[in-house]
C-alpha cells in the first residue's frame, strides 16, 4: 500500500472492495493498459473482469441489484482504475452518469426496466450533451424533440459520445417544444430521452446513425463518437422522469457528480506518474549517482507527491459533501479543477524526470502525457470550472454593505 493518498475513515467494506479494485489493476490491467492503447483496442476482457466484480453495479441501490456503495467509495475504486489505464475508468463514468440519473430521477418504471440489468454491466449507458458547434455553452443546444402522439420524434447532431458505440442505453439531451413555447428559458425547455440502440456503428436503431470512432490523441480504447439523429421516434415513456422541460438540470446533476469522477481520474493518473517517476529517479546514474540524488529531481518528486496529497483530499471532500445529500458543486468544482491541472503537472515532471525514454512509446508516461489532457475538458473545462467557482462564491460571500 502506498503512503500517499490514504483515506481516513473508510468502512471495511470499503477498504475490502478499494483492495479488491487495486489488486485487479496490477495484475489484469497494467500489464497489458500501454499495448492495447497503442493497438486502440477495446478491452473486452477487462470489462468482463470488471463485471464480475460488481463494478458497474457499484452505486446502484442494493433492491436493483447494485451494491448501493457511495459514491466516495466509487470515486476510490475510479482513482485506483484510472492508476491502471484512464480509458477503462472513461468505460464505466458514463454508465454510472446515467445510472445516477435514472436513480435520482427517473420513473419507477424506468428504474425497474433499466437498473437491474445496468447494475450486471448487461445494459451500458452513455450521456450526450455536446454537440458539433458547443461544448461548454449547454442551454445553446438545438437538437429537438417535437411531440406527435405518444411518441417524440428527435432530429440533430451530438458529438463526443464517450462509449457512443458500445452503449446500449444513451441519455440524450434535446430541446423539446412540447409545453416550452417560443421564449421559455433555455435551460427549462430541455428534456433528456433515454435512447435505447443496439451497441455497433451504423445504423444502431432507425434514425438513429453512430459514424463510427472519433481518432483521439489519448484515451484510446474506449470509443468515443458522434450521434446523428433522423426522425428518431421515442415512446413518450421513455422522456427521463416522465416530464419535459427538466433536461438541464437532470444533466447538471448528473454532470455535478460526474466532475468528482474526473477528479478520481486527475488523482489516479497523477499516482501513476509519480510511481513511474519515482522508481526512475533512482535507477537512472547520471554524473556517478542515481537522478534522485540530485537536489532538482528530488524537488521535483517533492511537489509532485504534495500535489496527489491535495488533490487526493480535496476529491475525497467532494465526494462526501455529495454523499451526505448537501450541495456540492463548489466542492466538485474546485476538485475537477486542481486534480486535472495538477495530474497535467505531475505527468510532465515525471515525463521530464524521464529524458530522452519519457518520448519513447516503450514507456508508460508516453501514455499518460497523452491521457492527462482530456481531463483538462471533460465534464466541463477549467475555465468553466472557475465560472461555477466564482459564482458560488459570491452567493456564499454577498456584500451586506
Ligand atoms: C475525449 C472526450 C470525451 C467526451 N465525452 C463526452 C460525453 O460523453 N458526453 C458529452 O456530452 N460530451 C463529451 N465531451 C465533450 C466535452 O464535454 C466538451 O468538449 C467540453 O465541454 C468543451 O466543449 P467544447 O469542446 O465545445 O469547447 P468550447 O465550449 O468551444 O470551448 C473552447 C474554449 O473556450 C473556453 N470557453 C468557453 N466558454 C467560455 C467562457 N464563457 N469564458 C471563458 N472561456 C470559455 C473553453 O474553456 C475552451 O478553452 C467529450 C470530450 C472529449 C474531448
Amino acid at each position: 500500500m502506498s503512503r500517499l493518498a490514504q483515506t481516513a475513515g473508510l468502512t471495511d467494506v470499503q477498504q475490502e472492495i478499494l483492495s479488491t479494485v487495486r489488486d485487479f489493476v496490477d495484475k489484469e490491467i497494467i500489464p497489458v493498459a500501454t499495448q492495447l492503447e497503442h493497438r486502440d483496442e477495446y478491452p473486452t476482457e477487462i470489462v468482463e473482469g470488471l463485471k464480475e466484480l460488481g463494478l458497474f453495479g457499484l452505486m446502484i441501490p442494493e433492491e436493483y441489484g447494485g451494491l448501493g456503495e457511495s459514491l466516495l467509495t466509487y470515486a476510490l475504486c475510479v482513482e485506483e482504475i484510472a492508476r491502471g489505464w484512464m480509458s477503462v475508468s472513461g468505460i464505466i463514468n458514463t454508465h454510472f452518469i446515467v445510472a445516477y440519473m435514472l436513480k435520482q430521477h427517473g420513473t419507477q418504471e424506468q428504474k425497474d426496466t433499466f437498473l437491474p440489468r445496468m447494475a450486471l454491466g448487461e445494459v451500458r449507458g452513455a450521456f450526450s450533451m455536446s454537440e458539433p458547434a458547443l461544448g461548454s455553452d449547454v442551454s445553446a443546444i438545438t437538437s429537438k424533440g417535437v411531440r406527435e402522439g405518444d411518441e417524440y420524434i428527435l432530429n440533430g447532431q451530438k458529438m463526443w459520445l464517450t462509449n457512443g458505440g458500445t452503449s446500449t442505453l444513451v441519455a440524450v439531451l434535446c430541446r423539446s417544444d412540447e409545453g416550452h413555447p417560443e421564449g421559455t428559458a433555455a435551460h427549462k425547455s430541455m428534456t433528456t430521452f433515454l435512447v435505447e440502440k443496439e451497441a455497433g456503428f451504423g445504423e444502431v436503431r432507425p434514425g438513429l446513425t453512430i459514424p463510427g470512432k472519433i481518432d483521439k490523441m489519448g484515451y484510446k480504447g474506449v470509443d468515443t463518437t458522434e450521434l446523428i439523429m433522423d426522425g428518431l421516434r421515442i415512446p413518450a415513456n421513455r422522456v427521463l422522469g416522465g416530464t419535459t422541460g427538466r433536461g438541464f438540470y437532470q444533466m447538471m446533476d448528473g454532470v455535478e457528480v460526474g466532475r468528482v469522477n474526473v477528479a478520481a481520474r486527475g488523482c489516479g493518473v497523477a499516482q501513476r506518474a509519480f510511481e513511474l517517476g519515482v522508481s526512475y529517479a533512482q535507477q537512472r546514474q547520471t554524473f556517478g549517482k542515481p537522478i534522485a540524488q540530485h537536489q532538482a529531481i528530488q524537488f521535483k518528486l517533492a511537489e509532485m507527491a504534495t500535489k496527489v496529497e491535495a488533490a487526493h483530499a480535496m476529491m475525497v471532500n467532494a465526494a462526501r459533501k455529495k454523499d451526505s445529500g448537501e450541495r456540492n458543486d463548489l466542492e466538485a468544482g474546485m476538485a475537477k479543477y486542481l486534480a486535472s491541472e495538477y495530474c497535467k503537472e505531475v505527468v510532465e515532471d515525471a515525463f521530464r524526470i524521464h529524458g530522452g525514454y519519457g518520448f519513447s512509446k516503450e514507456y508508460e508516461i508516453e501514455r499518460l502525457y497523452r491521457e492527462a489532457p482530456m481531463l483538462l475538458i471533460g465534464e466541463g473545462t477549467a475555465e468553466i470550472q472557475k465560472m461555477i467557482i466564482g459564482r458560488r462564491l459570491l452567493e456564499e460571500y454577498r456584500f451586506q454593505g
